[in-house]
């Protein structure tokens, strides 16, 4: 395991060739623990109404200017059915935190979802309560993501106001997950102002206390309808080339775990972008399955890619961006394999 002088040091490196050593060694230890299947997870986002005021996010609720909707059951079943008839493994259920996302509804929508396509079903649905955890859980749902955004207590705090007298923090919540039978994933945004190499260099310590099954890793992308918009950048750049660092140092970390390229990272390099990413130490690609329609309006940073293109054009695209990598579509599930020695 790295320690903590020797990710600070690799964290602000910026000598090619020094990352490219990097950059190798993490694609290294993705092939040895996971292999050179990608795993495909077909994600809908079930709503953008949202009762928090998360400083970075687009969809916070004072954003008035955005139409606001809710998928009905009937409309997420057709997109997870659609997401098993391209041969994904597993659905992502994703929303702002909505209340009218019930534990009934979410519930029911699981139960049918395992039901009806028998898919691995992932959540992320924002802070819960215990109960509702128990409930979805019990209903079938597999996995649960909810990146802690960054492990410094005070930055958190500025951009994630706390809601009334709910203040869940998100690392009890990841731990209560994991309790209850869930695989976890967590992750944080790269570059957001304020935020430090050395906090980083604490996230990346943090993914690896958690033994986190799945970890997601973006550029912070600033929205300008939001407070943190116009803030100016810390000294962490919200680069690509930083997130790939990240991402390389998570595989590191956490050499099983699932690491998606994500949609923020093909977003600031939308040519090359998924295919880096899945070169430095990513095996997950998370294909949007929610009708084109809905997708514009799930807006939690401007300029979102692949928001055009229906599910079925994103399923080709990605297909050949893996082949081109020499990489296999993944099959089943793709849930964390660990070793026995660990
Ligand atoms: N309400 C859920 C889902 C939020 S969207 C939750 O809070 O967990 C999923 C992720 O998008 C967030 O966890 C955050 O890391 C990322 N995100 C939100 N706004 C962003 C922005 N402006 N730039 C980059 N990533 C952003």
């Amino acid at each position: 395991m790295l320690t903590r002088a020797e990710l600070l040091e690799l964290l602000r490196e910026t000598d090619p060739a020094r990352l490219n050593a990097l950059f190798d060694r993490a694609d290294q230890v993705r092939s040895a623990h996971v292999g050179d299947e990608v795993h495909l997870r077909g994600l809908i986002e079930l709503s953008n109404h949202c009762v928090r005021m998360c400083g970075y996010c687009g969809i916070r609720a004072a954003n008035s200017e955005l139409v606001r909707y809710r998928m009905s059951e009937e409309e997420a079943i057709a997109c997870a059915k659609e997401a098993r008839a391209l041969g994904y493994g597993t659905v992502v259920l994703q929303a702002g935190e909505d209340p009218k996302l019930t534990r009934e509804y979410v519930t029911k929508l699981v139960t049918r979802i395992k039901l009806e396509t028998g898919l691995a079903v992932t959540l992320s649905l924002g802070e819960r309560d215990e109960e509702d955890l128990r409930a979805f859980r019990a209903a079938g749902a597999d996995r649960y993501l909810l990146r802690f955004e960054t492990s410094d207590a005070a930055l958190f705090a500025r951009i994630h106001p706390p809601r009334g007298d709910a203040t869940r923090d998100r690392v009890s919540q990841l731990r209560l997950m994991r309790k209850l039978g869930y695989e976890i994933g967590s992750g944080v945004m790269v570059g957001i102002p304020g935020q430090s190499f050395s906090s980083l260099a604490d996230d990346l310590l943090l993914f690896a206390k958690l033994d986190l099954d799945m970890v997601g890793l973006g550029p912070y992308l600033p929205h300008p309808k939001t407070p943190l918009g116009e803030a100016p950048l810390g000294e962490v750049p919200n680069s690509e080339e930083m997130t790939y660092k990240m991402v390389a140092l998570t595989r590191l970390v956490c050499p099983e775990a699932n690491i998606p390229s994500t949609t923020a990272i093909a977003t600031v390099n939308r040519a090359t972008g998924r295919e880096l990413a899945l070169s430095r130490g990513a095996n997950v690609v998370m294909p949007n399955v929610t009708p084109v329609a809905y997708r514009a309006l799930y807006e939690i940073y401007p300029g979102k890619a692949c928001i055009n293109e229906t599910a079925e054009a994103c399923q080709g695209c990605l297909a050949r961006r893996i082949a081109s990598l020499g990489r296999k579509l993944g099959e089943g599930p793709g849930s964390r394999q660990r070793s026995r020695s660990r």
